[in-house]
């Protein structure tokens, strides 16, 4: 029989992002939680529970409310296998919303547009050119003068609003 307490602390921690998602996120974080990543993520040091507890609270709510609940995140690698939207959609509940950049390179086989965000310039450089092969304008070494040239319109979107699931 599961505790009444126990499902009543896991719901306050918790919130249940139901179809399409079944994603179980971490009120305080703002992350999504996998299954078996809830132990781990509950006795760090933001949330400072026993590992014992943790298991306890996720056995009782998985009995009392699995059912009508499922989780579709078991393992990390759930998470990763979750396919990125490809077109814009409604955000989902309770995840902040970031600005990012969008890659504009689309797919010559498909036609469909890279779904890749990096949320830093920096990094979205470095995967245009190793992903799409693409070479930045910007003269290499000290600008000088009358050589400079002028940088071409880089191949990513600005101010793109995405969220984060971990
Ligand atoms: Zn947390
Ligand atoms: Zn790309």
């Amino acid at each position: 029989m599961a505790s009444q307490n126990d499902i009543r602390l896991f719901k306050s921690l918790t919130l249940y992002i139901p179809d399409p998602y079944y994603w179980l996120i971490c009120r305080t974080c703002r992350v999504v939680l996998s299954l078996n990543r809830f132990p781990t993520h509950f006795s760090n040091n933001t949330h400072l529970y026993s590992r014992t507890d943790c298991s306890r609270l996720i056995k009782a709510w998985i009995l009392s409310e699995g059912p009508a609940y499922p989780f579709k995140i078991e393992t990390e690698t759930d998470l990763t296998r979750w396919p990125l939207p490809t077109d814009s959609l409604a955000p989902i509940p309770f995840l902040p919303i970031y600005t990012a950049f969008h890659c504009r390179f689309t797919n010559p086989a498909t036609g469909l547009r890279c779904t890749r965000i990096i949320m830093d310039v920096t990094g979205m450089e470095k995967h245009c050119r190793e992903t799409h092969g693409w070479r930045s304008s910007r003269p290499v070494g000290r600008p000088s003068g009358r050589n400079m040239i002028r940088p071409k319109k880089p191949p990513w979107e600005l101010n793109v609003p995405c969220q984060r699931l971990t």
